[in-house]
């Protein structure tokens, strides 16, 4: 009796264009074509894609609802030996996309994972910023205003660059927070339809781009990518500095009120600027 070892296949991350077709690699292109199966979030959307490079390949749903179940049903045909590909609607598979859990089991049933690098709308973002490339990543903030507030000021002392996705409806609310999270001052980029005919990359404190965004209906527009200079101790430094009075106040206030009450009251008591005395209890917070 001859024993016949099938070979596992592998499972291709493919990065696809986020905007521009024309940013598709010569090497995605090729495992699209040469896998037997490609994963996708949205048959319809991912159709599209591979019939403008004409390739023809069953496409099955992998998305948040059945990741599990489906990446567990993938990977069973990968280790009988089929090729798989893994796409998103736009850009890099599991930056904000789904795919980690099927790469997770894959890793640990031993399943080699294959990166086709290319188009990410974060570090296209990063490159054309201008700002420092350390930088952390963390992607969509909570629709919730409160959340989003915590979740920044969890940041407030990050002195790498923070970078945040962003949709279109939640954009101004999104740099409000921020501009009472990080000061007005705080320098900061939005980065907005990158690859696409309205791009545009503005550079500016984070109260110029609050008042660019609200001011241009089209700058509400499309997609995002909010980028946040890091903190630097000159920025609370620069000019004014808290009275130890005002400090006095404001450790009293903070232990009776939230951050945002006991800043706001200890202003109105001090007469010393808001945002510094938010600053500086940030600082005391974190230390
Ligand atoms: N995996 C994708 C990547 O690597 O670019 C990101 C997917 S995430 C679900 C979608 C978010 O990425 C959008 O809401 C937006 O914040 C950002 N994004 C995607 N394409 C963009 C573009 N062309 N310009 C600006 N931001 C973009």
């Amino acid at each position: 009796m001859t024993l016949t070892l099938k070979k596992q296949g592998i499972i291709y991350i493919v990065a696809t264009p986020i905007g521009n077709l024309g940013d598709v690699s010569v090497r995605a292109i090729e495992t699209l074509q040469s896998v037997d199966k490609i994963a996708c979030e949205d048959t319809r959307h991912s159709q599209r894609l591979l019939q403008h490079f004409a390739i023809k390949k069953p496409l099955i749903a992998l998305h948040e609802q059945n990741e599990r179940e489906m990446a567990i049903k993938l990977l069973e045909g990968v280790e009988q030996g089929e090729s798989l590909a893994l796409i998103s609607d736009a850009g890099t598979p599991l930056i904000s996309d789904p795919g980690y859990t099927l790469v997770r089991l894959a890793h640990q049933r031993g399943v080699r994972v294959i990166p086709i690098p290319g188009p990410s709308a974060l570090i296209a973002a990063l490159s054309a910023s201008g700002l420092a490339s350390r930088f952390i990543f963390e992607g969509f903030l909570s629709p919730k205003a409160i959340a989003r507030q915590k979740h920044l000021e969890t940041l407030a002392k990050e002195r790498r660059t923070v970078v945040f996705f962003e949709a279109p409806h939640r954009i101004i609310e999104t740099l409000q927070s921020m501009v009472q999270i990080f000061g007005e001052t705080r320098e900061a980029v939005i980065a907005r339809e990158l690859t696409k005919t309205f791009e545009t990359i503005r550079l500016g404190t984070l109260s110029e781009l609050l008042n660019a965004t609200q001011s241009d209906p089209n700058q509400v527009r499309g997609e995002f990518v909010i980028l946040v200079s890091g903190f630097t101790e000159e920025k609370i430094n620069s000019g004014e500095a808290l009275t130890p009075e005002a400090e006095h106040t404001l450790k009293i206030l903070l232990s009776e009120l939230s951050l945002k009450q006991a800043t706001s009251l200890a202003a109105k008591i001090t007469g010393q600027s808001r945002h510094l005395l938010y600053e500086t209890a940030i600082q005391w917070k974190a230390e």
